[in-house]
């Protein structure tokens, strides 16, 4: 399956140009260079994506979960078939290493559409029997079409992890990716009509946030908004949606701790705070961006992080040594970049990175960024504060598990946590206590797709993954039967 030059939109199972005929750039972010062009999509489009899956609804809706299990499945398996087109469209649209997209992004992209297309066999509602009286049965429904809004830091491994679920529980979709990383939604299109999915259940719209994306969300017909993006676009979102009464599922940004006590494993904590600190080069909404050591173990944590971060080999995505490829975009680089000058600004030190990396030949015009560590910053300041989504971390030293709440529970964000330490009374005391939808102790990124995933705070409304994502996809309707 290869890419194409012209992304085109999917709708009523076909691939066809937008209806103003208008297209936008599409950057290989390693070069700087546009390689391909995404439709510029508007409110027509969308009325046409609307029009096709309210027309597929009654049929989708009833064919019976078999059905979809088995239309899914095969999704998943084309998925599967073609892993390395994916992976090289992946990483060429995102900058990301192929390792990294051969690996995480596409093979959780089939395992998203395999979970859901088996969990809706197995997907059951509940009964509430009076003794003697009458019996009260929920049933579950599909909401009709809704809309599916992603971003680019993830790109198929997010647009699939709400459509999967959207579709198995019988839902039309009019979804959404980033306009920054379209490649593989595009050729997720043509996996389903591949696949048979009956024309108009799944519409693809290509296009810009405040033009194709507002036009989803404002959509009478479109009774319900699953959302991952930042903190600042999920508001507009709600202020659009929620006096319609749309459902809402918001997945927003994180200002994530790490917390290190001096008793952790020492080893493995260094291996995984190297991972959650630059994997996909921070670009990951958990990935931890402030890190919190207690002060025995500070000098040797910080002089352990910055000699392995400086090891990190920062490059081409497409070589095999490539540890962080390039960022997305110039625009998201140039404020990676200015956060590290604030950072500088507000008195911080730069331990290692904090520059630009300029390469040679082909990738002259690349977003490359060196891993960037900085230590003197106090919480309140906006470098500790606000999200920079790069390859940059603050450390700080602590001095009792008091402070070091404090400290993990000082920003307006709630969504992931990371605790070292091999005090378990300690690790479940704490655990209690932090304001995060996501606590992992001596671990990170270890996912399991049944657990709830989301935030508290800014971080988010609502819930995704296993029940609760196949929950928000349908309306509960209480029956009472009286006997
Ligand atoms: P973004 O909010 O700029 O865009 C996300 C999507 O929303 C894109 O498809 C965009 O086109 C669309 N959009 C933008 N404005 C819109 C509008 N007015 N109406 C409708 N749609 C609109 O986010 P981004 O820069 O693509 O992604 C990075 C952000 O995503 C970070 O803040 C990161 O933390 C967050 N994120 C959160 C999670 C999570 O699960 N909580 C996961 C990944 C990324």
């Amino acid at each position: 399956m290869r890419p194409d030059k012209y992304i085109k939109n999917y709708i009523d199972g076909a691939l066809v140009p937008p209806a103003s005929g208008q297209y936008l750039d599409n950057v290989n972010p390693a070069t700087g260079k546009v390689y391909s062009w995404l439709p510029d999509s508007d409110a027509e489009d969308v009325e046409r994506a609307v029009a096709a899956a309210k027309k597929a609804f009654p049929e989708w809706s009833r064919c019976g979960v078999e059905r979809r299990f088995r239309i899914l499945s095969r999704i998943a398996d084309i998925i599967e078939q073609n892993l390395d087109d994916f992976a090289r469209a992946e990483s060429i649209d995102n900058g990301k290493p192929l390792a990294m997209s051969r690996s995480v992004d596409i093979p959780r992209a089939q395992a998203n559409f395999r979970f859901f297309a088996t969990s809706i066999l197995h997907f059951a509602s509940e009964a509430h029997p009076v003794e003697g009286r009458a019996i009260n049965y929920t049933l579950r429904q599909p909401i009709g079409v809704v809309g599916c809004i992603s971003p680019w830091n993830l790109p198929l491994y997010l647009f699939t992890w709400k459509i999967a679920p959207a579709l198995a529980a019988g839902n039309c979709v009019v979804a959404k990716p980033s306009e920054l990383t379209p490649m593989t939604a595009y050729m997720l299109a043509k996996a389903c009509i591949e696949a048979g999915l009956p024309k108009g259940v799944l519409n693809i719209v290509h296009g810009l946030g405040p033009k194709a994306g507002q036009a989803i969300v404002e959509h009478p017909e479109i009774k319900a908004i699953s959302f991952t993006g930042g903190t600042k676009t999920g508001q507009a979102i709600a202020r659009t949606a929620a006096p319609m009464f749309k459902k809402l599922s918001l997945e927003l940004g994180g200002k994530n701790p790490n917390i290190i006590f001096a008793d952790c494993d020492f080893d493995q904590m260094m291996v995984d705070t190297l991972r959650s600190s630059f994997s996909n080069n921070g670009q990951i909404c958990l990935c931890g961006s402030r890190i919190y050591v207690e002060r025995p173990l500070y000098e040797r944590f910080r002089d352990e992080l910055v000699k392995r971060a400086q090891f990190l080999k920062v490059g081409d995505p497409f070589s095999q040594v490539t540890d962080l490829g390039a960022l997305v975009s110039e625009a998201h680089m140039e404020k990676v970049l200015s956060y590290i000058s604030l950072a500088e600004m507000e008195g911080g030190k730069i331990l290692c990175g904090g520059k630009r990396l300029e390469l040679e030949g082909e990738l002259a015009g690349g977003y490359f960024v060196r891993p960037t560590v900085i230590e003197g910053l106090p919480l309140e300041c906006r470098t500790n504060q606000e999200e920079i989504f790069g390859p940059v971390v603050t450390i700080q030293p602590f001095d009792t598990e008091e402070e070091a709440l404090q400290l993990a529970n000082g920003t307006g964000y709630g969504l992931a946590a990371t605790l070292w330490t091999q005090d378990i009374s300690r690790a479940h005391r704490m655990a209690e206590q932090l304001e995060f939808g996501i606590v992992w102790i001596n671990c990170w990124m270890e996912r399991d797709l049944r657990t709830p995933f989301g935030g508290m705070k800014s971080s988010g409304v609502g819930r995704e993954g296993g029940w609760e994502a196949l929950r928000f996809f349908t309306e509960p309707k209480n029956v009472c039967v009286k006997y």
